[in-house]
C-alpha cells in the first residue's frame, strides 16, 4: 500500500507497473452514482392525479405538443406504489390533505414532491379561504416549487428538469432512504379533518395555545 498523492492520509492499493496505464481506481460510490442517478432521473413516474386548474397544464405537458415523454417522465401511474413523483397540481383544500398525505405515505422510496403553482406552494388566490391550505409544504417535504398561476407546461417541464438535476447531485453513499433514521422515510401522520384541519405533529403546540386561551378567558370571567 502507498498513500494517495492528493490525500496523504488515505492508503491506495499498489498497482503493478504493467497495468498502470490501464487501471483507474475510484471509490465505488463515485462509479455507481452516475449509473444509479441516470436510471432514476430518466424514469420519473408521476402519480396520476390533479387538484385544480393547474392539472390541466400538467395534462398539456404530457400531450404531444410538449411531450415530456422525451425526458422519461410520461408514465403517469394510477397507483402510488408505482409512482415516485407526486405533482401537487392545484389548490389544496383541507378536505383533500388527508388523502394526499395518505397517498404520499403509500409511495415507495425514493419519492419526490413537486409543488406546482401558487395554490400548492402558498394557497394562491385562495390563501385566505376557510377551506384552503396555505402550502402543501406544511405537510409534505417539497423538492421543487414551480411558480405561476397557472405555470405553463414549459414551466412544469423546467421544474421536472430541475428535479432531474437534483437527482444528479445525489450520491448512493449518502442518499437518505438507505440510512437508518431517515427522516424522509418516516410515515407522515395523516392530518385529522374536523372543524379545522389538525396536524397531529402539532398537537403539543395546539394544546399549549388552547390552555393559554382557556386561562385568558378564566381570568376575564373572574375579573
Ligand atoms: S395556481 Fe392558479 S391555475 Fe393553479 S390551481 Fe391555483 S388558481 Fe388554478
Amino acid at each position: 500500500m502507498t498513500t494517495s498523492p492528493t490525500d496523504p492520509g488515505t492508503p491506495t492499493p499498489e498497482v503493478p507497473e504493467e497495468l498502470r496505464n490501464n487501471v483507474a481506481i475510484t471509490p465505488l460510490a463515485k462509479l455507481l452514482d452516475p449509473i444509479y442517478n441516470w436510471s432514476r432521473r430518466n424514469s420519473l413516474w408521476p402519480l396520476g392525479f390533479g387538484l385544480a386548474c393547474c392539472a390541466i397544464e400538467m395534462i398539456c405537458a404530457a400531450s404531444s405538443r410538449y411531450d415530456f415523454a422525451r425526458f422519461g417522465m410520461e408514465v403517469f401511474r394510477a397507483t402510488p406504489r408505482q409512482a415516485d413523483v407526486m405533482i401537487i397540481s392545484g389548490t389544496v383544500t383541507k378536505k383533500m390533505v388527508p388523502t394526499i398525505v395518505r397517498l404520499y405515505n403509500q409511495m415507495a422510496e425514493p419519492r419526490y414532491v413537486i409543488s406546482m403553482g401558487a395554490c400548492a406552494s402558498g394557497g394562491g388566490p385562495f390563501k385566505e379561504g376557510y377551506s384552503v391550505v396555505d402550502g402543501i409544504d406544511k405537510f409534505l417535504p417539497v423538492d421543487v416549487y414551480i411558480p405561476g398561476c397557472p405555470p405553463t407546461p414549459q414551466a412544469l417541464l423546467n421544474g421536472m428538469i430541475a428535479m432531474q438535476e437534483k437527482i444528479d447531485n445525489q450520491s448512493i453513499a449518502s442518499a437518505p432512504w438507505y440510512r437508518k433514521g431517515d427522516p424522509t422515510a418516516e410515515v407522515v401522520p395523516v392530518p385529522v379533518l374536523g372543524p379545522d384541519l389538525v396536524d397531529v405533529r402539532q398537537l403539543d403546540v395546539i394544546k399549549e395555545e388552547a390552555a393559554k386561551v382557556e386561562a385568558e378567558v378564566e381570568t376575564a370571567v373572574n375579573a
